[in-house]
């Protein structure tokens, strides 16, 4: 009956709940948002609501739904309204700490593994510089036992966040810490690889007030320059900290691809090239550092 799941005592089934997706209009993934909230309230899969569609809700199944319901028609992330976000086939805790992992940023993780592909069974160090939730960090762990990943972010918050995930997926070849940028390690150090999906968007992107972005700390996502401020100190920086043969490998903006090549090319690195995204858009740039830090 239309209508009905909005009448406190009527009992409401599984069926129902899925048929809302009205109520999430700016949602461009309606269908999926209930599914997941619906999978929170009743603590099942996917597959048990398309099993049990006549399944009737319990009092409190029903108001953890109405909530998270509510919470996802105001706008707010479903990886914040779950806590949880997949990446990389990793479940990883997510929090208004730092930005929620984008599928896209699995490119990233890919293209460091084809690069240092002759080296994954040899025991190579990987820094991963913003790390957030340790996404990146934490995915390239879990493919490269033999790997030592460290992560660092800004925010001590982040550094928390990613140590838990690093705890509760057991991979132990990870460590996160604290710092701004290379500002934390020590200047002896060297990596295989340097990756980072740094803060790229321009302060005045109209994209900033769309969507999931309006609820991520803003010093994930913006950059002066246009965007480009940190990825060029990254990859000023990192000069100092590859091993000769290493690899530098930065996210960016869709729009960034060429002036990121020509920044690469203009740092001395070789091999410059882009890889796009799951969208066709140019993602990631990477370059391998010969030697010889300027
Ligand atoms: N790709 C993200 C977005 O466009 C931004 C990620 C970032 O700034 N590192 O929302």
């Amino acid at each position: 009956m239309p209508g009905s799941a909005l009448n406190p005592n009527a009992s409401v089934t599984v069926a129902q709940c899925l048929a809302r997706a009205g109520e999430l209009p700016h949602s461009d993934s309606a269908r999926l948002d209930l599914e997941l909230l619906l999978c929170d309230a009743l603590d099942r899969d996917r597959a048990w609501l398309y099993t049990w569609p006549e399944k009737t809700l319990t009092v409190s199944q029903r108001e953890r739904f109405e909530q998270t319901l509510m919470r996802r028609a105001a706008g707010e992330p479903l990886a914040h309204i779950l806590g949880q976000r997949e990446f990389w086939s990793l479940s990883l805790e997510v929090n208004a700490s730092t930005l929620i992992p984008r599928p896209d940023t699995e490119v990233l993780v890919e293209t460091t593994l084809t690069c240092l592909a002759e080296q994954a069974d040899q025991p190579q160090r990987i820094l991963d510089l913003g790390t957030g939730t340790g996404a990146v960090a934490l995915a390239l762990a879990s493919e490269r036992p033999g790997w030592a990943v460290q992560g660092v972010d800004c925010s001590t918050e982040a550094v928390a966040l990613a140590q838990r995930n690093g705890a509760r997926l057991g991979l132990t070849n990870t460590q996160f810490s604290v710092g701004d940028w290379f500002s934390a390690i020590a200047p002896s150090r060297r990596f295989h690889a340097i990756v980072a999906n740094p803060p790229y968007i321009a302060s005045d992107d109209p994209h900033l007030e769309q969507g999931d972005v309006r609820f991520e700390p803003r010093s994930a996502l913006v950059a002066d320059e246009a965007g480009l401020a940190a990825l060029r100190h990254i990859a000023q920086a990192a000069r100092s900290y590859l091993v000769p043969g290493g690899w530098l490998l930065l996210e960016h903006g869709w729009q960034q691809g060429a002036v990121v090549r020509q920044l690469l090319n203009e740092l001395g690195y070789h091999s410059v090239a882009t890889r796009r995204d799951y969208g066709d858009q140019e993602r990631v740039t990477y370059g391998g550092f010969s030697g010889g830090a300027g």
